[in-house]
């Protein structure tokens, strides 16, 4: 059946007598799916259904596969690479599958839905002394399933890793409808291959994750945060590990902002006041621990070191609570500071640590030659290597702006580093998908899709380059 023949009112009592007429909308209805949180993708879906089980989820995935109907899963859609992109698609919404399970203080795990907040569990998690440490500016939008489908890193990854490496298990829902259990809380589990693996990152091509288990930590009681200035982003590498042999690895952020980006925050928000004059790139740092009471006095003696060494300009310590929260509404309005104006080209390369500053030293050159009037702003999770470049050409072209997206993700290849660190591929990175992911790799997640989706009906189109 072809999917437009299908929108019509068969289509939607179809769908309705699985999960019931309230919870498939169509027509205007549907507008909050039509374009993604940046604003540069906007599609007409077919419908949108909302389960609220595992169950109905299955049995949605069964009638689209039995009918080739393209599935598009969302969850807070927060992506930044169209991801949830859905002309002519059913849109399968996990925002009602929004139930934390359960939070065990005395393992340190929960098990949560697919349509969970990031943000809500983190606050669950807290009335327990424990945190879950995904931290980004969009957690407050951002839910389960969408985190785990892209793998969202942010800025504690240099610490607690990213989301792969705080799920424990899974549970997803195939094309054809089988619901796959892998919801084990076990840190140890070598019966076979990985399969939970293969969701994590997978962008919703291979199925539909419905519900994951997760790792919390313990609540750190301290923190120590400082904003430094620096001449040299070529610093990094030796100010970092000063800091984690001093702390004892106790490093949770390490984010780098360039000056101009800086100036775009107080263009953007000027009733937030001036708690610094910077004007030169700085790097916000946070130590933290659940035990340590010294951290401040360390990140001072560090800091006065690598001022006597000429490494750092000048710094900052937050005095209290509000002052640290005010540098962190600084480093998290990135998002929103990149996306601003348009057209934009947004990225998230990566490169091995110590080629960080060589690469923010070259690439400007590179769009320069591109576009001689263009501008441009430099934000890093730079304890990571990853690096949100983010360019403002000076005309409408597409055909500049992908030239500009395929000259910074070629850097970074030259580099030795990767062209997609945490938003993953979606729409906007399959060009360099094609040219630099190894080939064999390419022909064996094909072989997986083929395998686990024959009728290609999961986000179509997607990730996997044709
Ligand atoms: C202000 C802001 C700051 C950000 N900062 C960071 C950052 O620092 N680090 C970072 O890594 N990312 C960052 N992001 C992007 C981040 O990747 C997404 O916000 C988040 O991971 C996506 O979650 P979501 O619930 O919105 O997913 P969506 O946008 O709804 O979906 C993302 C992708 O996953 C698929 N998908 C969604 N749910 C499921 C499911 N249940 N099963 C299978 N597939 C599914 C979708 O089809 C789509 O391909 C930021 C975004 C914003 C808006």
């Amino acid at each position: 059946m072809k999917p437009n023949s299908m929108i019509n009112s068969t289509l939607i009592s179809q769908l309705a007598s699985l999960i019931g007429q309230a919870n498939v909308l169509h027509g205007h209805e549907t507008e909050k799916w039509q374009s993604d949180w940046t604003g540069q993708y906007h599609s007409t879906p077919l419908a949108v259904v909302r389960p609220a089980t595992t169950n109905e989820v299955a049995s949605i995935l069964n009638f689209a596969n039995t009918h080739g109907l393209p599935v598009v899963p969302i969850s807070g859609n927060t992506g930044l690479s169209g991801g949830t992109a859905c002309n002519n698609s059913l849109v399968l919404s996990l925002e009602r599958m929004n139930r934390i399970r359960s939070l065990s203080p005395s393992t340190r795990i929960a098990v949560v839905e697919a349509g969970v907040i990031v943000g809500e569990l983190d606050n669950a998690a807290r009335q327990h002394d424990l945190m879950f440490p995904l931290s980004f500016g969009g957690t407050g939008s951002a839910l389960i399933g969408g985190v785990l489908s892209t793998n969202a890193g942010g800025s504690n990854v240099v610490h607690y890793g990213s989301t792969r490496d705080l799920c424990l298990g899974l549970e997803a829902v195939m094309p054809d409808g089988r619901i796959l259990d892998l919801m084990q809380a076990l840190p140890k589990n070598n019966s076979g291959f990985d399969l939970k693996d293969l969701f994590i990152g997978a962008e919703g091509q291979i199925g539909v994750i419905t519900a994951a288990t997760f790792k919390l930590y313990p609540h750190p009681k301290t923190y120590a945060t400082a904003l430094v200035a620096i001449d040299d982003p070529g610093i990094a590498p030796a100010l970092l590990n000063a800091l984690q042999d001093a702390s004892d690895g106790a490093v949770i952020a390490y984010e780098y902002m360039c000056e101009k980006f800086v100036q775009h925050y107080h263009s953007l928000h000027p009733e937030e006041k001036r708690i610094f004059d910077f004007s030169s790139p700085c790097i916000l740092i946070e130590l933290a621990s659940s035990s340590c009471t010294s951290l401040s006095k360390i990140l001072q003696d560090v800091l006065a070191g690598a001022m006597e060494d000429d490494m750092v300009r000048d710094a900052i310590i937050a005095q209290s609570e509000t002052q640290r929260k005010n540098l962190w509404l600084l480093r998290e309005a990135a998002a929103e500071i990149s996306f601003h104006k348009h057209p934009v080209v947004d990225t998230d390369i990566a490169v091995p640590l110590d080629q960080v500053a060589t690469y923010l030293r070259l690439i400007p050159s590179r769009m320069k030659e591109l576009d001689s009037h263009y501008t441009d702003i430099a934000v890093a999770h730079l304890g990571d290597g990853n690096i949100h470049y983010t360019v403002w050409p000076s005309r409408d072209d597409e055909s500049l702006l992908q030239a500009m997206r395929i000259a910074i993700d070629d850097q970074a290849v030259a580099l030795g580093g990767t062209f997609s660190a945490e938003h993953g591929i979606g729409l906007c990175k399959l060009q360099s998908m094609e040219k630099h992911k190894n080939c064999v790799a390419l022909e064996i997640m094909r072989s997986i899709k083929n395998a686990l989706d024959p009728n290609n009906i999961l986000n179509p189109g997607k990730t996997i380059p044709k």
